[in-house]
């Protein structure tokens, strides 16, 4: 067994990091400022989008993607119960109702074909989350919104690299929102971008995302002058610092480097579980790009002797760390109430919710912390076998 505790999602932080948060610190300019602006930039040309506005979170960013949009009281959202609680909060923070829309399987994503029965008059648009780094169906997505007239904003928390038929996302939808938190694959500690081509919606994000106070007013203290600002809008604290940024630029100058380690550790777990009782992930979907940024096992239960919760507490007593991504949210007590949701509303966000088991996928990890993760995976499955 390992002598020490392997953490889920550690992120990979190196000396450039360490060195452009030194300097800023010692700039004296530690709020939203130059590189902010500079990650933004560099982010907008990475992913090719016009607009790309940095935020202190993915859930910031969603919750200003529905006001960007016009959603409000008296609205339906659709997206899928298989996700992080930030999704639906978000909607609920804006005053709409999040309504859900089953997942498919293998893909684990919001099933396309389920999605235009859950449209109501009242149905204004709809996030699909790309679960794992997965993309989702997005042309069958984009069809059936076009024909109703709904707003697509994308969960692209676990997306950063993900591409879908030759394009990224993040290009696709009406507005697509990223997450930095420390366990995503680009890490700014706290932190999120949205990116758009929509100039009006860039402009609110902007503007919302700062008090509702007039444009670029976070240089009103800069040498060009002070300038008066003017609100606009009860708007909110959502936005980034430059500490923030300055991991950001070197995160996504190692974006490509990172993604590859990833893929590696990817590989080798498929190879060593192929033939133990779990289902590994489905191979990518032809012509998409897989942003691998969950490892995630369905345990096979009817070859198991135990639960999953068993599971993960004798990987952990292996000195593993994993996650769950996720336990539906109709399961959890306050959607499930507000929305009178039944156990088996939706089957396959149940089958996954009982079986899923994420393992470490970092790019820091070493070859040695990737055998170890194998040999504990193995021997507790060995022991709860049937
Ligand atoms: C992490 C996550 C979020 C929230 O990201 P924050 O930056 O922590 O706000 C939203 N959606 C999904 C699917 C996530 O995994």
């Amino acid at each position: 067994m390992r002598d020490s505790f392997l953490i889920f999602g550690s992120p990979k932080i190196e000396e450039d990091e360490i060195q452009e948060v030194a300097d800023c610190l010692r700039s004296g300019w530690i709020s939203t400022g130059p590189r902010v602006g500079k990650f933004q930039d560099m982010f907008r040309q990475f992913i090719g989008s016009k607009h790309a506005l940095a935020l202190n979170s993915c859930t910031a960013g969603l919750h200003l993607s529905m006001l960007a949009a016009g959603l409000g009281p008296g609205d339906e959202v659709l997206t899928t119960p298989m996700t992080f609680a930030a999704t639906a909060n978000a909607i609920i923070h804006a005053g709409a109702k999040p309504v859900f829309v089953d997942i498919e399987l293998p893909s684990m994503n919001i099933d396309p074909q389920l999605i235009e029965e859950k449209i109501t008059p009242k149905t204004k648009a709809v996030i699909p989350v790309h679960l794992c780094g997965r993309p989702c169906s997005m042309d069958l997505i984009m069809e059936t919104a076009a024909r109703y007239g709904l707003t697509v904003i994308e969960d692209a928390a676990h997306a950063v690299e993900a591409e879908y038929k030759g394009r990224k996302i993040g290009t696709i939808g009406d507005i697509t929102v990223f997450s930095f938190y420390v366990t995503k694959n680009l890490v700014t500690g706290e932190g999120g971008m949205i990116t758009t081509d929509n100039d009006e919606y860039a402009e609110k994000v902007e503007t919302y995302g700062l008090h509702g106070m007039s444009r670029g007013a976070w240089k009103r203290y800069s040498d060009d002058g002070f300038k008066h600002y003017q609100v606009v809008f009860p708007g909110f604290k959502y936005n980034m610092m430059d500490i923030q940024a300055a991991m950001g630029i070197h995160q996504l100058r190692k974006i490509k480097k990172y993604h590859k380690r990833r893929e590696e550790i990817w590989n080798r777990y498929d190879a060593a579980f192929k033939n133990m009782p779990v289902q590994i992930p489905p191979p990518g979907e032809q012509n998409t790009k897989h942003a691998r940024h969950l490892y995630t096992l369905l345990l096979k239960l009817r070859d198991i002797r135990v639960g999953r919760d068993r599971i993960q507490q004798a990987l952990h007593e292996e000195n593993i760390g994993t996650g769950i991504h996720f336990i539906s949210l109709h399961l959890h007590p306050y959607y499930r109430e507000a929305y009178a949701y039944k156990k088996d509303a939706f089957p396959n966000a149940l089958y996954v919710s009982d079986r899923t088991i994420s393992l470490p996928l970092s790019a820091r990890l070493t070859d040695e912390d990737v055998q170890d993760v194998i040999n504990a995976v193995t021997l507790v499955l060995d022991r709860f076998s049937r």
